[in-house]
């Protein structure tokens, strides 16, 4: 069995978007998952639509929520291998209180971001990842706010897997995507996916020219968190490659005693009347 189906996306010839839901199928099939061991969130956007594009269970959520379904999905079923994955705006405006919050509770969820630091779907504004004079429709004299660092903002927040990439890199891609799915923990995974159509400024050649992957930068570690935060400082951000991990951290998961150990899905819901009598009692 492989992951593809056969929904045709409906992105724009050239979106990133098509590299990150292939990057998505290779990775799982290279870990050993079948489709019916994968459950894929989405949110809203352009890059939501991705749930519907790869053979397994799916769920196009609602705008920033992909990340509370994705925990419930791997409450209820340990046994899945649960990825959630939306845009910049998805998860790092609407959705940012819950990225923050899925960071530091550290549940084993694969969280994909295509970052192309607009609002692609509605046509083109401006989102938190836009750099600071980017002009769009929302900001016809170029954005007066600054471009929010998200891999800093992650390691600050406790996040213990870490990673950048770009679309045009697959097989960079797909290794950090095969990582993060057998990190037992939270890992964010940021890919800069260019938007051809309505970001002219952040081009796959603007990305080509301005990125840097950690491979070139001698005795990198990534398992130190002050050198991921001085190499993205010195960086602007702009580094691809795996930033930082932290494989010491237990995941909620495991961190879980006397509730829900098994998942929902595993528990024995039959009942004998004598219980039901008694959890009856205890509701009157
Ligand atoms: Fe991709 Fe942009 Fe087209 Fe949306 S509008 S499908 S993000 S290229």
């Amino acid at each position: 069995k492989d992951f593809r189906n056969n929904v045709k996306p409906n992105w724009c010839p050239g979106c990133g978007d098509f590299s990150v839901q292939a990057a998505i199928q290779r990775a799982a099939a290279n870990v050993g998952v079948v489709p019916e061991e994968l459950a894929v969130v989405s949110g809203i956007g352009c890059s939501g639509r991705i749930s519907g594009y790869i053979n397994s269970y799916g769920l196009h959520g609602i705008h920033g929520r992909s990340l509370p379904i994705a925990q419930g999905v791997k409450m209820a079923n340990r046994e899945l291998t649960v990825v959630a994955s939306g845009g910049d705006g998805d998860g790092f405006a609407i959705g940012m209180g819950h990225t923050v919050h899925a960071i530091r509770r550290n549940i084993d969820v694969t969280y994909i971001v295509m970052d192309n630091q607009i609002y692609g779907l509605t046509k083109g504004q401006t989102s938190p990842r836009s750099e600071m004079g980017f002009k769009t429709k929302s900001t016809p004299d170029g954005s007066i706010e600054s471009s929010l660092n998200v891999m800093e903002l992650a390691l600050t927040a406790g996040s213990t897997f870490v990673a950048q990439s770009f679309s045009s890199d697959l097989k960079e891609l797909t290794s950090l995507i095969e990582q993060g799915m057998e990190h037992k923990g939270f890992s964010l995974i940021n890919v800069f996916s260019p938007c051809v159509t309505f970001n002219k400024v952040n081009t796959y050649e603007w990305f080509k020219e301005n990125l840097t992957s950690l491979n070139t930068i001698e005795n990198y570690d990534p398992n130190s968190k002050v050198q991921a935060m001085n190499t993205l400082m010195e960086h602007n951000g702009l580094v691809t490659g795996l930033i930082y991990q932290n494989t010491e951290k237990p995941s909620y998961e495991e961190m879980v005693q006397g509730f829900n150990e098994e998942g929902l899905t595993k528990q024995d819901l039959t009942m004998d009347e004598t219980k039901f009598n008694q959890l009856a009692a205890e509701f009157m």
